[in-house]
């Protein structure tokens, strides 16, 4: 099942999608990577769709990228009476530690930095910014607020707070207890929310080793500060737009997607764009024109992934969505204006061996008209850098370990198929003829770029650059 594009859809599972017959349908429709996002769920839940998930993966034959979506220090308030209550603009609100159902006038919010932070004036910003209210007076046990943007306020809706710094750690305990199972459970991934310094990366990093690859959500302005820092003590980064948009002016949302993509390409490091991609499509069958062009504009920015959230986990039409998000991205594949935006942005090769080799082999794929770059790697780093090269042709990417192969599913342009490593030269050539035959990339007469480290099977010593006509 090869994709007619290069950027990747990485797809939220939730109710509307935990089903095998629908993450298979979800996969044929071009879903290459799933996000099980903490916030919502329990590890039942969550073990139950990994495993369908490689169900799905072996009936297939193709790696999937499991992505686990720590929630992290996300403020949230409790549970509301009846699930819902309606907040009408000018009414008093209050927020309180105690821990009972909220009502129409109060909401519990278990959250004691908050009332030790937040200062009459200033706003707090309530289900991603759709409810505003405005802090009158607040003390240690509660916040008197009163509302300046109404609507219905549903049980455990997140609270930002903009104007002011919270005092929170980088993982809570309900993180580390997520981040324990996820690892035991085996994603391939594993997403930071609300990073603010690259410390916090660190951190991390220590509980999570080489089991899986580490992502950084980038959602708020204290991480924009130390970015470049950030995106280098990361494996890849998301543009997590929700939050982002709510904890500055969302006018300045589309300019940091650029220069957070651009960054993210220029290191070597994948960039998912996330949130309200195809938002109208939880209820209705058929996106907004409005919506085609964001999905369009991260793919023409050659953004790794793009993200859908509630469309898949909660909407109505979840394998429409994906299948919506792959067409746009095909068609942007054929446009020659974008074959023309990605040769514009390339960065140069850095000076290592394994850049050297993988920005030759795209231009001799170019120059040949290849049928694809062929790249064996063991631990994944040099189809990282061929992918950073954003070649005009696909990257069939060999690899004897299947986490490797699952691991980059979701990066540009990456085709990765589980195999042993090349013995010798000969069958490291008709491998991967053979392969990219199997795979649909390679047809009789067509030429391939065959880049290896040799001897083989020594990780990290790409040196070798071979053309292979496809027999
Ligand atoms: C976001 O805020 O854009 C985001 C992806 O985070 P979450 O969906 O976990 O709120």
């Amino acid at each position: 099942m090869r994709r007619r594009r290069s950027t990747k859809i990485l797809a939220t599972l939730g109710p509307a999608s935990s089903d095998a017959p629908t993450i298979g349908r979800l996969v044929e429709a071009g879903a290459d990577a799933f996000r099980l996002n903490f916030s919502h769920g329990n590890h039942d839940d969550h073990a139950k769709r990994l495993a369908t998930i490689r169900a799905v993966e072996r009936d297939f034959g193709r790696p999937i990228a499991v992505l686990a979506d720590l929630q992290g220090p996300k403020i949230r308030i409790g549970r509301m009476a009846g699930g819902e209550q309606r907040l009408q603009v000018g009414q008093t609100f209050r927020l309180d530690r105690a821990q009972d159902e909220g009502s129409g006038s109060r909401a519990p919010l278990p959250h004691p930095e908050v009332f030790q932070t937040v200062r009459p004036g200033i706003d707090l910003m309530l289900d991603d910014g759709r409810i505003r209210l405005r802090v009158e007076a607040a003390s240690e046990s509660e916040i008197v607020t009163s509302v300046v943007e109404g609507g219905v306020l549903k049980d455990r809706k997140g609270v930002n707070v903009p104007a002011a710094v919270l005092p929170l750690a980088a993982m809570t305990d309900k993180d580390r207890t997520d981040l324990a199972f996820a690892l035991e459970a085996g994603v391939d991934w594993v997403a930071l929310s609300f990073v603010q310094r690259p410390d916090d990366m660190a951190e991390a990093r220590k509980l999570v080793g080489n089991r899986a690859l580490l992502m950084a959500k980038i959602e708020k302005p204290a991480a924009i500060q130390r970015i470049g820092e950030i995106v280098e003590l990361s494996d890849a980064i998301m543009v997590a737009r929700g939050d982002l948009g709510v904890e500055l002016p969302v006018e300045e949302v589309p300019a940091l997607q650029k220069r957070l993509v651009r960054l993210a390409r220029r290191q070597g490091k994948p960039v998912v764009v996330a949130t309200q991609m195809l938002e109208s499509m939880v209820q209705a069958p058929v996106p907004t024109r409005a919506e085609v062009s964001d999905v369009a504009t991260a793919v023409y920015d050659g953004a790794d992934a793009v993200m859908l959230s509630a469309e898949t986990a909660s909407g109505a039409h979840p394998v429409e969505a994906v299948a919506v998000m792959n067409r746009v991205a095909e068609q942007v594949a054929l446009d020659p204006l974008y074959r023309s935006i990605m040769d514009a942005e390339h960065a140069d090769p850095e000076a290592t061996a394994a850049d050297a080799i993988t920005a030759a082999a795209r231009q001799v794929a170019e120059t040949l008209s290849a049928a694809a770059v062929v790249c064996y790697t063991t631990s994944g780093s040099t189809a990282l850098r061929a992918a950073r090269e954003r070649p005009g042709v696909p990257i069939l990417v060999l690899t004897p370990r299947l986490d490797t192969a699952r691991r980059l599913a979701l990066v540009w342009g990456l085709h990765c198929v589980e195999t042993e490593d090349a013995h010798d030269f000969t069958d490291m050539i008709e491998r991967a003829y053979t392969i990219a035959k199997a795979q649909g990339i390679a047809e009789p007469g067509q030429r391939l770029v065959v880049t290896a480290g040799v001897p083989f099977g020594t990780p990290g010593a790409t040196n070798t650059l071979r053309i292979a006509w496809v027999p």
